[in-house]
């Protein structure tokens, strides 16, 4: 592939919840380029790891952005191929099931406004590039070796990440997903609460000593929303340079109850729920390995810390008043 400096990549899943027909998406990327006078290269990936390869290609060749056309899980792929404080920055065309980045950060929902939209911001004509943190998950292999897995909306523990497994592990329940979309995720976190208890973790926050607790869910945000339905963390910020906490312990149906607050974002601390703000985070499964997901996909199972990379990634930005991005 012939690449110049200051190109604009995007990157297509044809498999996105709401995909267009390739040509007329290619189409649209190219000519929101050419309005605003940069050349486009786009490239259709089949997997996330070519989607992280595209990135990697994106960030030698020096291209100033590269936009994920898909939902969170492509940004995600993306993210995992962008070096730290790579000055590429990630831009989004939310053609996906939920697209909840684009949703916290106020961004067009049709593909030429949100394009168009983004590269005004990237020449500072309508907002601006914005750094922004970035969390890491770490995980062991099998032969004890350490691997990581970065995030840009939030990971997770309990409940949620089992509704997540249960959709991706289940022919029927994707099927749903297909037709319901985002809903899809409630009835799924029903049918994985029925019967089950909480699960029994240690915990550490930024180094202190390890606490026991019985959970039903965990979430650590980078961003507020988990879907666009539930403000689970609803002061965090992606400039900040902290991570944002949610811990709901109990039987996993106490968190199916309690979602109607987090519905309209009040969800206080109280018996059995801790809201607080960290920026490094232990877990130790005390029974069995909790199920846990990262940025909507199902994450390994022996995850056990959680990051914060402070200002680490360069992201497009035409809406900076968004709370979530501080404004
Ligand atoms: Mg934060």
């Amino acid at each position: 592939m012939q690449t110049q400096p200051g190109e604009i990549f995007f990157v297509v899943n044809p498999n996105a919840g709401n995909s267009l027909h390739p040509r007329t998406l290619t189409a649209i990327c190219h000519a929101a380029c050419e309005q605003s006078g940069r050349s486009a290269q786009v490239v259709a990936t089949r997997s996330p790891e070519e989607a992280t390869d595209t990135a990697r290609q994106a960030h030698e060749s020096g291209a100033a952005a590269i936009f994920g056309c898909g939902g969170d899980g492509t940004l995600s792929a993306i993210l995992q191929g962008l070096p730290l404080g790579s000055p590429t920055a990630l831009g989004a065309v939310p053609l996906g099931t939920a697209n909840v980045w684009a949703y916290e950060t106020g961004l067009p929902l049709t593909p030429m406004a949100a394009i168009s939209a983004q590269l005004a911001a990237l020449d500072g004509l309508q907002g601006a590039p914005l750094w922004i943190d970035t969390g890491k998950v770490w995980s062991t292999g099998a032969d004890g070796s350490l691997s990581s897995q970065r995030f840009l909306l939030m990971a997770s523990w309990g409940l949620d990440a089992a509704a997540v497994s249960g959709i991706v592990g289940s022919e029927r329940r994707s099927r749903i997903k297909r037709m319901l979309g985002e809903p899809a995720y409630f009835f799924s976190a029903v049918q994985e609460a029925i019967g089950r208890k909480a699960w029994p973790v240690a915990v550490s926050i930024d180094g202190a000593p390890y606490f026991e607790a019985e959970i039903a869910l965990l979430t650590v945000g980078n961003t507020r929303m988990l879907g666009t339905w539930l403000e689970v963390n609803p002061q965090a910020t992606v400039v900040d340079g902290e991570l944002d906490l949610l811990m709901v312990e109990g039987a996993p149906w106490r968190a199916l109850a309690l979602s109607p607050l987090a519905r309209h974002s009040w969800l206080p601390n109280g018996p059995g729920v801790t809201n607080l703000r960290f920026r490094r985070i232990e877990v130790a499964y005390l029974r069995e390995p909790l199920p846990n997901q990262i940025d909507g996909d199902p994450g390994p199972p022996s995850a056990y810390a959680i990051d914060i990379e402070p200002g680490a990634l360069r992201v497009l930005c035409p809406n900076p008043t968004a709370p979530v991005l501080g404004g």
